[in-house]
């Protein structure tokens, strides 16, 4: 018997040039109005009634970062274009194309992109999830207390 839902369904949306789909909205990234961001863009590609996650593709133009943030919820990301430096717990990572990033639960996590090329990655994430937790001043300069994570927080990684 044939399952006819299929046909009322979107089951193909193509890849326009530089990581667009077809029929997929460009949001400016403004999940929490309280974070520090800059320069982000959120599409979201899979979301939906019949899954528990979400796919995500996040770009983030050359110099921008997302925001520094910790959640329940864990993050697995798939970068696709660009080049940049992670910040997961008290690890510092450069990352490239098609590096594979886990973000545990409740462990500060950042992401900003080199100077000269966008970063983008996906980011797949339970549907359900807890809202993120900002750092407070103190967390900041807990984290600012080790000389590398200081120099990634201010944008200082050489992009070489
Ligand atoms: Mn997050």
């Amino acid at each position: 018997m044939q399952d006819r839902t299929v046909d009322r369904q979107t089951i193909l949306r193509k890849a326009n040039d530089d990581f667009r789909w077809e029929g997929v909205e460009v949001l400016p990234y403004k999940e929490d109005e309280r974070a520090l961001f800059s320069a982000v863009s959120k599409q979201v590609l899979f979301s939906g009634p019949d899954l528990d996650g979400e796919l995500r593709y996040f770009e983030i133009a050359p110099g921008g970062f997302s925001s520094l943030e910790r959640h329940e919820h864990v993050h697995a990301v798939l970068t696709l274009r660009g080049r940049g430096h992670c910040l997961v717990g008290r690890q510092i990572k450069r990352i490239e194309p098609y590096d594979l990033i886990v973000v545990p639960p409740l462990t500060w996590h950042q992401f900003r992109a080199s100077f000269n090329e966008p970063l983008g990655f996906l980011c797949m994430v339970n549907a359900k999830r807890d809202r993120p937790q900002l750092p407070s001043q103190q967390q900041l300069d807990d984290l600012g207390s080790d000389p590398e994570i200081a120099r990634f927080l201010l944008n200082q990684l050489s992009d070489s």
